[in-house]
């Protein structure tokens, strides 16, 4: 699968980190590309509705790198759901199996976290898995896999799990290497960098 190249271009104009990196440009340019310095923010352009619909749309996007059409079709399963659709949206994406590990702990990014996944290090009760996309539930048991553990990458993991906080619908054990979803994110949890609400109405126009 082609994936998304998250450049610190692409965090500056959305103003939310979403490359992963520990020195991410937009520590150091907190505004838009382009803008010549923090005070040339002054709007050339009046930013309409729409805009502001596609921005966030753009931002949930690119922070779970996933492409327009995957995008769509969580929208479409998050109209099908019961309850707000726009928290569902952030429930499906959050669910996401790439996610999951990077909220785990198991990795300090969502990049990083996909690259486990893609490579096949990650198991779902007891099963490789290696399909970022992939929708786990409660009572799922995400795992780094024992062939895999031995890895470079995951050397320090136990540590590296210690300075991470878990969200509270996982259950992370670093010692073992496993986490337990125990249920779905809720309340607090589905407050994230974009507003879902401007992404259901982007689609129902
Ligand atoms: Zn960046």
């Amino acid at each position: 699968m082609r994936t998304l190249k998250v450049t610190c271009k692409m965090c500056r104009r959305e103003g939310v980190s979403l490359c992963g990196r520990e020195k991410c440009a937009l520590k150091r340019r907190p505004y838009a590309p382009g803008v010549h310095g923090p005070t040339g923010g002054k709007r050339r352009f009046r930013v309409t509705e729409y805009g502001n619909q596609l921005r966030e749309k753009q931002k949930a996007k690119r922070l779970y790198a996933v492409n327009e059409r995957q995008f769509s079709n969580y929208f479409k399963k998050a109209l099908r759901m019961k309850g707000n659709s726009g928290e569902n949206l952030v429930r499906l994406l959050e669910l996401r199996l790439d996610n999951a590990v990077f909220r785990a702990g198991f990795a300090k990014s969502r990049p990083a976290a996909r690259q486990a996944v893609s490579h096949a290090h990650i198991s779902v009760n007891g099963k490789k898995v290696n399909i970022a996309s992939y929708q786990v539930k409660p009572g799922d048991l995400i795992a780094i896999r024992e062939t895999k553990r031995t890895k470079g990458v995951w050397k320090s993991l136990e540590e590296d799990i210690k300075t991470r906080q878990a969200p509270s619908w996982l259950a992370t054990n670093a010692a073992t290497m496993e986490t337990k979803v125990t249920s779905v994110p809720d309340g607090e949890e589905l407050k994230q960098p974009f507003d879902p609400k401007l992404i259901i109405e982007f689609y129902s126009r």
